[in-house]
């Protein structure tokens, strides 16, 4: 523990984590000691975490990295976390992320952007660890910590994990509970790990889940052992190649290392099988009206008076929503409430947010129909690209940053588990991620297939 807590004051310019807490891990630690002394060691005795900013800390600042939670210490402890602390691991504090975990490049964090540890060859230059999990996966990289926790609303998890080396998977909707964390789109959110490789992630996810009597969409199914899983052999295993995830304009490189995981897979004795997901082209288009959707809904609370900032009030309560929200939100978080405000308004309620829903469905009964046909995962890219350069926000339009999530969001829409495992480099020598989509609840196998790829 000592020795994370020198490794992240000495990593302060990659701005991954935004609250320290070494005499609390220091602390931590110690009982842990205690209890490996005793023989009553449990599954994560002293294994040091970073815990992104969306989950509640107790008496830890917690604020989602928004302005408008500014000062916010919440009374309670989120179900994941307190699920981690139980199992004997060690908080070193709060991960940077994008504000209210919307974006893909950590840049609409209130703190600023994160730093990729990963460069391109023979350049300095400041590279994207993605996002919004980009806090989390860059101090995993950077081995900041053994490992942190994460939240993928659509892609949030999988892409960060991609563009740093590391690996995280988003569990099946229901898996882990939601309480304690910070609502985005409370259909799409789930909570999973990012780790240095696919077992780390096994046994951090085996201690992240379980059914919660305080999130009614939690599952009461028994949480499997996940790390059992590794080293299975996947011979007979049907892996589905979807014909519909070569988009237009994917660089070569990609298809070059989605050929190469279909090679591995082959080899190792698995089945490969072509198969369709015909409505995928809809499913970015539906997502960016589901998810803002949902969170205007649940961004209302933030009106100055129950959390965070306040401002104004001088001319009444109006004028302190208006100027608290205007103060404390920024510009990608009220772009999202001006869209989930106006799809959801009478006279547009129809066109969008109904067939959004209707699109949903498709997407949804596309995975059963292929599932039901006997494939076990889908395998694809994780992301179009690799990481890219700091300054996208400043360059990239809001429908070019939204052009990332075009192989993760499916999975959201549809509830299902998926996990990105590092593959590869690309040409310049940066990170590129495989994804594995699994059936519901069927985790273990993307863990198996996973760890053939890694
Ligand atoms: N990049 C996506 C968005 O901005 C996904 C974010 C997430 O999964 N939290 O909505």
């Amino acid at each position: 523990t000592q020795a994370y807590v020198d490794a992240i004051e000495a990593a302060r310019p990659l701005n991954a984590f935004i609250v320290e807490t070494p005499d609390k891990a220091l602390a931590m630690a110690a009982e842990s000691d205690r209890r490996i002394a005793a023989g009553t060691a449990r599954p994560l005795e002293g294994v040091p975490l970073g815990i992104k900013d969306l989950f509640a800390t107790e008496g830890i600042h917690t604020q989602a990295c928004s302005n408008v939670l500014k000062g916010f210490e919440p009374p309670y402890e989120s179900t994941v976390t307190s699920n981690l602390w139980a199992d004997g691991a060690v908080m070193l504090g709060k991960l940077n992320m994008d504000e209210f975990a919307m974006g893909s490049s950590n840049e609409t964090s209130a703190y600023g952007p994160v730093v990729n540890p990963w460069r391109m060859a023979g350049s300095n230059a400041p590279m994207t660890p993605g996002g919004s999990s980009g806090g989390s996966a860059a101090a995993v990289a950077a081995r900041l910590c053994a490992g942190a926790t994460a939240t993928d609303t659509g892609g949030s998890i999988r892409q960060p994990a991609a563009f740093t080396g590391t690996v995280g998977i988003k569990p099946t909707y229901g898996r882990c509970s939601r309480w304690g964390i910070v609502a985005f789109a409370s259909s799409l959110d789930q909570a999973g790990p990012i780790a240095r490789d696919v077992r780390d992630a096994a046994i951090l996810l085996k201690s992240m889940a379980s059914v919660d009597a305080k999130d009614a969409t939690s599952v009461d199914l028994p949480v499997p052992d996940y790390e059992a899983a590794i080293g299975q052999s996947v011979k007979g295993l049907r892996i589905g190649i979807p014909k519909e995830y070569r988009v237009e304009g994917m660089p070569e490189e990609i298809e070059r290392l989605w050929q190469q995981g279909i090679a591995w897979l082959r080899d190792a004795g698995a089945e490969i099988v072509d198969i369709s997901l015909p409505h995928t082209k809809y499913a970015l288009p539906a997502y960016y009206i589901v998810a803002p959707a949902e969170a205007s809904s649940n961004l209302a609370r933030y009106d100055g008076v129950r959390f965070g900032l306040r401002q104004g009030g001088g001319d009444g309560i109006v004028d302190l929503y208006e100027k608290s929200r205007a103060a404390g939100f920024g510009r990608e978080v009220k772009r999202r409430i001006l869209i989930g405000t106006y799809v959801l308004s009478a006279g547009y309620y129809d066109a969008y947010y109904l067939q959004a829903q209707k699109v949903r469905t498709l997407i949804k009964r596309d995975f059963e129909t292929v599932f039901a046909a006997g494939v076990d995962t889908i395998l694809t890219p994780a992301t179009p690209s690799a990481a890219f350069g700091l300054e996208a926000m400043a360059t990239a339009s809001p429908v070019e940053m939204y052009l990332n999530d075009v192989f993760t969001v499916t999975v959201n829409m549809a509830g299902l588990p998926g996990i990105a495992v590092p593959a590869g480099l690309d040409q310049k020598g940066l990170p590129l991620g495989l994804q594995l989509i699994g059936r519901p609840f069927d985790e273990s196998t993307l863990f198996k297939v996973g760890k053939v790829i890694e």
